[in-house]
């Protein structure tokens, strides 16, 4: 069994029922199994400024699939509830899915990257996964707890909703 720390995004048709639907799906996941789930929180757009506010969570998996086919499950999860990738980088979306860690695996082929490659930046990754992963060590030896000390909890909103 390996932990699995996924990031979980919407900000089209309903992101609570998209990330609700997500969850369901993600607990179905074969050899698998959803151990934890943050607090929900709005973000701000990263990308064009011109889409909705984000609705963001991140989960806690353990799991004997091997990292690509997750990959592929989660796609999958994302296609079965309408995501469509455009040219356009970080546009607006039904579901995005990212695995954030693997284990303590550092995965860097074509498809897939671990740890995710930008999540030292995103607060709305950073912050939900301390609720879940207090004192998280990478497998790249970077801590939780210095990634959330350079990055603000800015552009972030904790909600009061639970899937
Ligand atoms: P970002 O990766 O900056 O969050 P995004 O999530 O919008 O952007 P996607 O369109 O969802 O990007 O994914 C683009 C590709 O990224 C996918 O086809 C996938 O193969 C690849 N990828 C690389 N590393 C990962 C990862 N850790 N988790 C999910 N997808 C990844
Ligand atoms: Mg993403
Ligand atoms: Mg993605």
């Amino acid at each position: 069994m390996e932990r699995v720390y996924l990031g979980l995004g919407s900000n089209l048709a309903e992101p609570l029922a998209q990330l609700a639907a997500a969850l369901q799906a993600i607990g179905e996941l074969p050899q698998s199994r959803l151990v934890a789930v943050s607090s929900f929180y709005s973000s701000d757009p990263l990308g064009p400024p011109d889409q909705p506010r984000y609705l963001n969570a991140v989960a806690a998996l353990n799991t004997t699939l091997a990292p690509l086919a997750l990959l592929d499950a989660l796609q999958a999860i994302e296609q079965e509830q309408g995501r469509q990738r455009k040219a356009e980088r970080w546009g607006p979306r039904t579901l995005d899915l990212d695995i954030l860690a693997f284990g303590d695996r550092l995965i860097d082929e074509p498809r897939l990257r671990v740890p995710h490659y930008h999540m030292h930046a995103r607060a709305f990754v950073l912050y939900p996964l301390a609720e879940i992963a207090p004192g998280l060590r990478l497998a790249d030896g970077r801590t939780l707890d210095e990634l959330l000390a350079a990055c603000p909890f800015s552009g972030l909103e904790r909600l009061p909703v639970t899937p």
